[in-house]
């Protein structure tokens, strides 16, 4: 792309201009993020009940951290271009959606869309669209009450908190297999809010892709400390 000279791409783990020039991530970056397995995933579920009914992820948590933080807090749009293919991979790998499947990415409440910019599951899920010619709705579901942060709540809590969150309404959804899109998978909390609220509007099934899935309560869930763009200097 023109766009590229002027101003390089950046790799989504060293966030160094990407080498070679025109690919999306780094030769020698490839091989860093960790592919989840279906027991990662597994595992990650849990025996929990759930109300999505299937659901799967592209890399472990952990092994993507930091690339994943940059992306929502410094701006980092540009990542969603190489998160969105490998999404893809892992869901036609795993998943094989029908056709008729709807893309909906998991909504951000307004405050925040205002002070990032972007919602980052909605530009997962156009890049979804794009590699795969899967609908997308970006107005299916909405977030009709903004959630403080659940990293470090236990898994009770966070449901407490997200239950009645969001709201889905509109024809699209009606008998529709519904894919939830997001970046990160951890108690299914948020996905289940998700997932009830479309079922309530009529949807068929809730099945779900994410960027990264990890287990809470563990080193997964590290968040690293680095490059934080608003952390500034005085
Ligand atoms: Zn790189």
């Amino acid at each position: 792309m023109a766009q590229d000279l002027l101003f390089p791409r950046r790799c989504p783990i060293c966030d160094r201009p990407v080498k070679p020039f025109g690919n999306l991530i780094c030769d020698s970056c490839r091989q860093v993020p960790e592919p989840l397995s279906g027991e990662d995933c597994l595992r990650v579920i849990g025996e929990a009940d759930h109300l999505f009914a299937r659901g799967t992820g592209a890399f472990l948590y952990r092994s993507i951290a930091p690339s994943l933080y940059r992306f929502k807090f410094s701006g980092r749009e540009e990542y969603a271009d190489w998160y969105a293919g490998e999404m893809a991979l892992a869901m036609a790998r795993v998943l094989a959606p029908p056709r008729e499947t709807l893309l909906v990415p998991v909504p951000i409440a307004p405050g925040r869309m205002r002070e990032r910019g972007y919602n980052q599951s909605a530009l997962l899920a156009r890049g979804i669209a794009q590699r795969t010619g899967l609908a997308v709705s970006e107005t299916s579901l909405l977030r009709v009450r903004e959630t403080p942060p659940l990293r470090r709540l236990p898994a009770a809590e966070r449901r407490k908190k997200v239950a009645g969150a969001f709201h889905a309404c509109g024809d699209d959804v009606k008998s529709r297999l519904i894919m939830l899109i997001d970046d990160i998978y951890t108690t299914g909390a948020t996905m289940d809010a998700c997932a009830a609220a479309l079922l309530e509007a009529g949807a068929g099934e809730v099945w779900f892709t994410v960027l990264a899935m990890g287990a809470p309560n563990s080193d997964d869930q590290r968040i690293p400390r680095q490059t934080d763009d608003r952390s500034g200097g005085i």
